[in-house]
């Protein structure tokens, strides 16, 4: 079925599964579960990973000899410290606009990037270990390249998302969804979804298997991508969600124990 111009994320086919009206809510009520300042820390992140991402070849670049795994860091934390003052200076007017404290999002937003910056540290001291190779050598051969926060859309199913991290090998890709808390069904789901958006924008590659990362207690979960069922069901959920938001047609509400948890709970029951 080829769509018009609605895309559907992925987060929206979690949510329906929480709760149809909420992506009712979301998609067609147009009402908000972020406040602007969470809505702007997003978008400073994002965009901190971003240019982490393409810029990530420079800091390898400049790596000619194996000083250690804290040089490492250190090359990593100076381009983030530095990037990150350019980034405030980017939402500069929209930070003051909101009488925002500029150094509290800067050490926000280095706690939220610091562990990506120390996981690819790591990444790459343990291929220099492995390889020996520095510089623009070290750039070319490392495996895996690790990208954070990647838009990710299937233009076959009109399904859009934003995958947490993916491991690139030469002709392999994992995705990983990081949560913060514990282990839900739904991030399952979320996590084929990425896999069927990113079989769909990166044919060439192999994808088999992708990860939930727990961060709190650093578990991995393999889930690996071989129930078809999963994907039918994706499709006939985004199908769904496709209809409700063409016709602007409300679910409606049933009163269940999510909803006390939920944050439109207000607009719903009171
Ligand atoms: S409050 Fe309950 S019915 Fe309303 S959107 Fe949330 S989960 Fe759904």
């Amino acid at each position: 079925m080829v769509l018009n111009n609605i895309f559907i994320r992925v987060t929206d086919i979690t949510d329906y599964y929480f709760c149809p009206r909420k992506v009712y809510l979301k998609r067609v009520m147009h009402y908000e579960e972020e406040s602007t300042e969470q809505k702007i820390f997003g978008s400073i992140v994002h965009s901190i990973f971003d240019r982490i991402n393409d810029k990530e070849k420079d800091i390898i670049y400049s790596i000619k000899e194996n000083k250690g795994y804290e040089y490492i860091l250190n090359l990593y934390n100076q381009f983030t410290y530095k990037l990150i003052e350019d980034i405030l200076l980017e939402f500069d007017e929209e930070i003051q606009k909101l009488k925002l404290d500029k150094n509290k999002i800067k050490i926000k937003s280095y706690n939220y990037v610091s562990k990506d910056i120390e996981e690819r540290a790591k990444n790459v001291y343990n291929f220099i270990l492995e390889s020996d190779l520095y510089g623009i050598e070290l750039w070319e051969n490392l495996e895996p390249k690790l990208v954070t926060e990647i838009d990710v859309t299937s233009l076959k199913n009109n399904i859009i998302g934003r995958v947490d991290r993916i491991e690139i090998y030469k002709d392999e890709m994992i995705p990983y969804e990081i949560k913060s808390g514990f282990y839900r069904r739904e991030h399952v789901t979320q996590l084929y979804a990425y896999y069927l958006l990113l079989k769909d924008e990166y044919p060439k590659y192999k994808i088999n298997k992708g990860y939930l990362l727990y961060a709190k207690d650093n578990y991995k979960k393999e889930i690996e991508f071989t129930n078809k069922k999963e994907i039918e069901n994706i499709l006939y959920t985004k199908d769904k969600i496709y209809n409700m938001i063409e016709e602007k047609k409300d679910p409606g509400k049933v009163y269940k124990d999510a909803c006390k948890k939920c944050l439109f709970y207000n607009i719903c029951w009171k």
